[in-house]
């Protein structure tokens, strides 16, 4: 519907504008010659149509000038009775003088013009009135003397006379239509008219029923067709006014009926005053019923139309409430936001910008949020990755609690962070609002704590392998390697208390080199060193690790073969004598050979605590040495307690 209107109006300002504004300006002339059809039409007293060419320049800024000029040629012509070219001249005259006028009008002000101001007045008084009349008076006094008008008046009177004729119009027609207009573009026009409406309406309809029912008189009842114009302005005051009114005019207008029609007046009547008092109260019945009917159907639209009205300034205010109390909720969060002690940063959830960070967040990424300068939270993350995701866990989850994440501020300076974040909606549209907790001083004790842990525990580490060193130096003898008589000590009656009690036995050898005292004396101090730790090789690569090897003192040795009976040892040490006898050890003095001299004992039967176990196998050795060396002896039980010896043979058996 709109589309057709806009499309009406461009075509009528496009074709119709010239044709409308002449005939306009044509009607308004024709008017004129009809009110004064003895005074001349050139000059009328009165000229209305200067007026309203001005309210038309004026009001459509100076638009509409040929439509103008056409009406002006065409009224000269036609109904002045001017020749052709003394009409065009005073056509166009009288057209230019508002035109100019009006233009000048607008350059002064560039302004609507409005009467209402007293600065305005002036203008128009100068420009809108007296310079256009002033042109238009050139132009027919002009063209008057060209067509040899009147004689008897001189040109200066012909002057005055258009002047005064064409000001005199402006003047009187002007002045309203311009205050009209300006009344009518401000709000509330219509309401000032209502009363007038209402009285002009009342006096009418009434005027014309005195009329009808009256003042004329029935003649047959040809003007009885008449009285139902009456329902004309019931519908008229059915649609503007309240219902009350209206049935008060039509009860006014049906008493007048009555009255006119019982006096023997009226439209209706014919020959009986019975016959016209029908027509009358049929005429009222159907005026009354139309406008219950009809009034009430205008009624009820107009109180559907009310309460829309207060439904939707209902609405409105509960909107207007709603927005209040949003904006003070949000000047509410802003200020808690603001004063909040840690960094806080509002975003769009869809493309990262920034919509808020309080203080602390500017502080800490060394951004400020300015208006036209858009920021967005991608910025902030070192990977950007990391973004992604967490917008992803957003998006399904809604929340995000102490989350890792390395950040970026507006330096390049990177940091760690613990992020919570929350999906909210601020004016519709999703957001993610953030608390940061800035971890990077955390991060960086936890870094030195974790050098310094390393460190110590490297430091246990060495404390721990001097620690096994120095039990190895306590337990070991440095020359050879094997354990010294320390440990022996401590160790062989751990052996046999263990062994004893499953009873098992422990084999024991003790041997000694054979005359080493010739090697220190012929080869030196340190050839007898080198040939020491020769044999205590020999030795650890001989038994077993089970087996406790240790350099009992000087150059004597004894081994410790748990679980070993004596014919074991005794074997085993055969074949070390044999062995050590076939050895050949280099020295710098040529090949060295040692031998052995050998004593086994063997727990239980030769003792069952260290020291008779150990002076067993002394005296073995110490037999072995006086029987020649390089030999094996057995200890000899006889040597022991005779208590003992039954005991240790009842444990052989
Ligand atoms: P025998 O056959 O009777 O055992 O004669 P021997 O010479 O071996 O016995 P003796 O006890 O007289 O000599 C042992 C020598 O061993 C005396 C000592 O100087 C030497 N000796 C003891 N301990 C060491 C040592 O650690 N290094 C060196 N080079 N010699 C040592
Ligand atoms: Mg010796
Ligand atoms: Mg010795």
């Amino acid at each position: 519907m709109n589309v057709w209107v806009s499309r009406l109006k461009g075509f009528a300002r496009l074709h119709l504008d010239v044709p409308v504004t002449a005939l306009l300006y044509a009607l308004v002339g024709g008017a004129t010659t009809l009110l004064f059809p003895t005074q001349g039409l050139l000059p009328a007293p009165l000229w209305p149509p200067s007026a309203l060419a001005l309210v038309l320049f004026i009001w459509r800024s100076g638009r509409g000038l040929p439509g103008v000029w056409l009406g002006a040629c065409w009224v000269t012509f036609q109904l002045g009775g001017m020749p052709g070219p003394a009409a065009m001249l005073v056509g166009t005259m009288a057209a230019l003088g508002p035109w100019i006028g009006a233009r000048l009008l607008r350059q002064l002000h560039r302004a609507p013009l409005r009467l209402s101001r007293q600065r305005d007045v002036w203008p128009f008084l100068w420009c809108g009135t007296a310079l256009p009349s002033l042109i238009a008076a050139v132009g027919g006094t002009a063209a008057l003397s060209l067509s040899g008008g009147d004689d008897a008046l001189s040109l200066a009177t012909h002057f005055l006379r258009w002047w005064l004729s064409d000001a005199g119009g402006i003047l009187l027609f002007a002045p309203l239509a311009l205050l009209v207009l300006e009344a009518y573009e401000r709000p509330g026009f219509w309401g000032q008219w209502r009363f007038l409406e209402r009285m002009v309406l009342t006096c009418c309809t009434l005027g014309v029923a005195a009329m009808l029912f009256w003042v004329v008189h029935g003649d047959g009842g040809q003007l009885a067709v008449l009285s139902f114009l009456l329902m004309l302005p019931m519908i008229w005051t059915v649609a503007r006014f309240p219902l009350w009114q209206s049935h008060l005019l039509s009860t006014l207008v049906a008493l007048v009926a009555l009255v006119g029609t019982v006096h023997g007046g009226g439209v209706f009547y014919i020959d009986s005053i019975r016959q016209a008092l029908l027509c009358t109260g049929t005429l009222v019945m159907v005026q009354s019923v139309a406008l219950l009917v009809v009034g009430s159907l205008v009624a009820e639209r107009e109180e559907s139309e009310l309460f829309l009205r207060d439904a939707n300034q209902h609405l409105e205010d509960k909107v207007r409430a709603r927005t209040r109390e949003l904006s003070e909720s949000e000047a509410r969060f802003k200020l808690v936001a603001d004063a909040a002690p840690f960094p806080m940063v509002m975003n769009q959830l869809s493309d990262g910008q920034v919509v808020y960070a309080n203080p602390r967040a500017e502080a800490l990424f060394h951004y400020q949020l300015l208006p036209g300068a858009p920021l967005y939270v991608q910025a902030f993350y070192a990977d950007e990755t990391e973004r992604d995701q967490i917008s992803g866990i957003l998006r399904n989850q809604g929340t995000i609690l102490d989350r890792e994440v390395e950040l970026i501020d507006g330096y390049g300076r990177r940091f760690w962070a613990w992020l919570s974040c929350t999906v909210i909606k601020s004016n519709g549209v999703l957001c993610v609002l953030t608390g940061i907790n800035d971890i990077s001083e955390r991060k960086r004790l936890e870094s030195s704590l974790k050098a310094a842990n390393d460190a110590l525990r490297q430091q246990v580490s060495e404390i721990e392998e001097l620690q096994h060193g120095l039990r190895e130096q306590a337990v070991r003898d440095p020359l050879t390697g094997l354990f010294n008589r320390r440990y022996l000590d401590s160790s062989l009656s751990n052996t046999l208390s263990h062994l004893l009690a499953q009873q098992r036995p422990v084999g024991l050898i003790m041997l000694d080199v054979d005359h080493f005292k010739q090697i220190n004396d012929n080869h030196g101090h340190l050839t007898g060193d080198m040939v020491l730790a020769t044999l205590g090789q020999y030795l650890r690569a001989h038994f077993r690790s089970d087996d406790i090897v240790c350099r009992y003192g000087g150059e004597e040795f004894v081994v410790v073969l748990p679980g070993a009976s004596m014919e074991v040892s005794y074997a085993k040490a055969e074949r070390l004598r044999q062995g050590v006898a076939e050895l050949v050890i280099p020295s710098a003095n040529g090949m060295l050979a040692v031998t052995l001299s050998l004593g086994v004992a063997c727990a239980p039967q030769h003792g069952t605590d260290t020291k008779r176990l150990l002076d067993a196998a002394d005296a073995a050795l110490y037999a072995a040495k006086s029987h020649g060396r390089n030999r094996v002896y057995r200890a000899s039980i006889d040597r022991l307690a005779p208590g003992e010896v039954a005991l240790r043979r009842s444990a052989q058996v």
